[in-house]
């Protein structure tokens, strides 16, 4: 069966797809299918499951409907139907920032609006709703331009700036990505499109670039590029009975480092199976993570102190085109199930790296261990307010950005564990944490009114509250780290 625009309308209603979608009756499947040109997906369709796939899968979202839009009318009318039925709206590009059950929303799938043009005497970047990195530093990479981007290639470019964007090469040189918008189209609750600049609705341009997917559907954003194709970067990689020599090194070093240079490690434990490279199967690894913007002499010079702490057994920092940015932190590429944690420190000092050693390190009891303990060096552009001012919070105090994750065994009660162990951890760091989290490390733990309160400066929260009364009065966009109106 087709609609007008020649696409398949969703089956006609029977019994069984009733039962199962309750609160879409005919009438609303019948405009649904009209008005938006891309896929119409209830749960009883195949393609319902890829549609709504989340990266961490300790969340499955559960959608009444998604709506695979391919424009910006699509995105329109499906807010415009989710308003006059009083649906929450629910966006997912990637799935990587899947934080909140979307279960009874209509979800809007924005990952086919992948356009991306290139502006490369400004220069910036124009990119759709759906654009991931690994699209976006190619394009501007043809042009020797550089998009800021996270650790991961796969992660979605808008949910990332919208939600800070912190990069792991330009971060301490440029600032967050949210700092570098000069311009975003956004579908708010009424359905309206509106045009952003920090001078058309300057409140509305100043509370999305950090307050993420509260305010509406951003269909496309203009945001800055650098003038950059290589750089000195990679890893470290050291066994864990080094990880005390090296961090102690690591952490007298950071405090002078150029704004240039950007670094973080993990700690990791892989577990004992034949995926995991020999050298770090089964056992505890030091991951220190370089990226240098300077020349790959200037690099070696800076990181030769850690290259002297301890032998590694295998070292990837070398020059490298930008296009290979990915490499620097080897992300996870395949969906799994995570429990993660995350707060800002204000300091590294001796005592608070025992304590995290003693939380992570080669003596960590088994029944503590985690997979991942990563610690981010902030400062610099970070810590600074950006030339247009955003809602991004916790620029003044933060010096490092801790992040622990987990992925527990398939055996009851396991996941709880895990979050007991971390809980525990963030509460012996608490001496050294700023009391604020970084957005978009933010979890499914972090759901609360006063988790979302810890990203934002004060002043900063109410005056988000505000704007959200202004233009989502009904909270509509509430599957997220919600900012509430009341
Ligand atoms: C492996 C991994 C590595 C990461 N590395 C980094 C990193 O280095 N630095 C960093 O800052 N973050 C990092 N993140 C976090 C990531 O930036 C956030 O989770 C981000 O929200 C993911 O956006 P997405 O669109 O890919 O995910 P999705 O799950 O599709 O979307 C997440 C949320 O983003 C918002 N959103 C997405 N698109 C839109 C839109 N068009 N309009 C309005 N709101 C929207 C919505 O609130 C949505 O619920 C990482 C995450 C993972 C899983």
């Amino acid at each position: 069966m087709e609609n007008p625009r020649g696409q398949r309308m969703l089956a006609p209603v029977t019994s069984t797809s009733h039962n199962q979608t309750p609160a879409l009756d005919r009438a609303d499947r019948t405009w649904l299918d009209t008005h938006i040109d891309g896929p119409v997906l209830i749960p009883v369709d195949h393609d319902y499951a890829s549609e709504t796939a989340t990266f961490n899968l300790t969340l499955a979202h559960r959608p009444l409907v998604v709506v695979g839009a391919t424009s910006t009318a699509d995105v329109q009318n499906a807010v415009r139907f989710a308003g006059r039925r009083g649906l929450p709206v629910s966006i997912n590009a990637t799935g990587h920032g899947a934080v909140v059950s979307a279960t009874g929303s209509l979800m809007i799938n924005t990952s086919r609006m992948s356009d991306i043009k290139i502006n490369s005497v400004a220069p910036y970047a124009r990119i759709q709703a759906g654009v991931r990195a690994n699209q976006l530093i190619p394009a501007a990479g043809e042009h020797g331009l550089a998009a800021i981007s996270g650790s991961s290639p796969l992660v979605g470019s808008v949910g990332f700036t919208l939600g800070g964007g912190l990069s792991p090469v330009f971060g301490r040189s440029k600032g967050f990505a949210a700092d570098h918008v000069r311009a975003f189209k956004i579908v708010t609750a009424d359905g309206q499109l509106r045009h952003v600049t920090a001078d058309r609705e300057p409140e509305l341009f100043w509370a999305v670039r950090g307050g993420k997917g509260n305010f509406g559907v951003v269909t496309e954003l203009e945001s800055g590029l650098f003038p950059a194709s290589r750089l000195y970067g990679g890893g470290l990689y050291f066994g864990g009975e080094h990880a005390p020599a090296v961090l102690e090194t690591w952490r007298g070093w950071v405090e002078h480092l150029p704004e240039s240079l950007s670094t973080s490690f993990c700690l990791l434990r892989l577990p004992d199976l034949p995926f995991v490279p020999e050298p770090m199967r089964g056992r505890l690894t030091l991951h220190l993570r370089i990226a240098y913007l300077g020349s790959a002499d200037e690099g070696a010079a800076l990181v030769e102190p850690l290259r002297a702490a301890a032998p590694a057994f295998l070292d990837t920092v070398a020059e490298m085109p930008y296009a290979n940015v990915a490499s620097i932190h080897n992300d996870p590429t395949e969906p799994g199930v995570a429990v993660d944690r995350t707060a800002l420190l204000r300091e590294l000092s001796p005592q608070a790296l025992d304590t995290l050693l003693s939380l992570a390190g080669p003596d960590t009891p088994p029944e503590n261990h985690l997979m991942m303990t990563e610690v981010r060096l902030l400062g610099g552009a970070l810590s600074r307010p950006p030339a247009l001012p955003n809602a991004v919070g916790n620029r003044g105090d933060a010096e490092f950005c801790l992040f622990i994750a987990s992925i527990p065994a398939p055996v009851e009660g396991d996941i709880e564990r895990i979050r007991a162990v971390e809980e525990r951890f963030l509460d012996r760091m608490a001496p050294w944490g700023t009391g604020g989290m970084y957005a978009n490390f933010m979890s499914t733990e972090d759901t609360s009114a006063a988790s979302v309160r810890m990203a934002y400066d004060a002043v900063a929260y109410e005056r988000l509250v505000g704007i959200k009364k202004t233009y989502d009065p009904s909270n509509m966009f509430r599957i997220n780290h919600n900012i509430r109106a009341a």
